[in-house]
């Protein structure tokens, strides 16, 4: 059971809060004693959230609006200070390279890649004059290595996994730390929704699409929400600030 006293004291924002791993992640920091606020679309799902106790405040904002995250960001730093920003919100399109749009490369990468710097450079001022702060980017073993069908997504995770590492070394001697998490499979709506997709187009039942993602991982099991949160607090922990440029990987031994 992790200390209700870990990060007290601390504010964490938490983008994509409102479901999923986001949603993991922003109760388990509520747990360990942070002050959580939640970003997504949804007013309902965040404010979901609110009411279930796993984070205190919620904005409604899509990420792929830059003024709007920028907006809200800025809002959130003047309320009080970020020290943990958890750059969580993302999408996935899977299709052939021949047939992914131009529109479609634009999205993953306004989603997956532009958001998180966006919103990484709305609370570097900050977090560097009070010399602390804690940056996670959920990046995917598909920052790692490639995978047929969904090269938007993965030349997106590529993008930020190299943001993440330029940045630690930028912010060496800022007390900031810069980190990746890096999972595999894991059991949320964007696997549920990758398992249809592979059915609608392969003709396949659903649950043997779903069975092929699983076996991606060789303990053949999806993994849970709460280990990737787990690895987000460790990384996000006062104690943690030697580790900076990394990219944890949580793919069950995929990679
Ligand atoms: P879900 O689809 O379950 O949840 C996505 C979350 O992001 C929701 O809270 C959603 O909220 C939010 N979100 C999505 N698009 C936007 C947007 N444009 N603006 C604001 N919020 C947005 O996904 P997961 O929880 O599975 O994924 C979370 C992260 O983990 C993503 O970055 C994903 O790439 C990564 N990841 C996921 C893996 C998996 O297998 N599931 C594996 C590896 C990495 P709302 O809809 O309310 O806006």
């Amino acid at each position: 059971m992790r200390e209700m006293t870990e990060f007290g004291g601390l504010h964490a924002v938490v983008t994509g809060g409102s479901r999923g791993i986001g949603a993991a992640i922003a109760a388990a920091l509520t747990h360990g004693g942070a002050r959580v606020t939640i970003l997504g679309r949804s007013q309902a799902a965040l404010k979901a959230r609110i009411a279930a106790g796993e984070a205190q405040s919620y904005i409604v904002t899509d990420v792929t609006n830059k003024f709007g995250l920028e907006r809200a960001i800025g809002d959130i730093e003047s309320k009080g200070a970020v020290d943990i920003l958890v750059n969580n919100a993302g999408a996935a399109v899977s299709a052939p390279f021949a047939r992914t749009s131009n529109e479609d490369f634009a999205r993953m990468l306004d989603t997956n890649f532009m958001a998180p710097a966006i919103a990484t450079r709305s609370v570097l001022a900050g977090m560097i004059e009070r010399k602390f702060g804690r940056i996670v980017n959920i990046c995917s073993t598909a920052a790692l290595k490639g995978y047929p069908y969904i090269s938007a997504y993965a030349a997106s995770k590529h993008a930020l996994l190299g943001l993440t590492r330029s940045l630690a070394l930028e912010l060496i001697k800022t007390g900031v730390t810069v980190n990746a998490v890096c999972p595999g499979f894991v059991d949320t709506d964007m696997v549920s929704d990758a398992a249809r997709n592979i059915a609608a187009k392969t003709g396949r039942d659903i649950e043997v699409a779903r069975a092929e993602l699983i076996k991606m991982n060789p303990q053949g099991r999806l993994i849970s929400p709460s280990e990737v949160a787990d690895a987000v607090c460790f990384l996000a922990r006062r104690t943690s600030g030697s580790i900076t440029g990394t990219a944890l990987t949580i793919s069950g031994g995929e990679v």
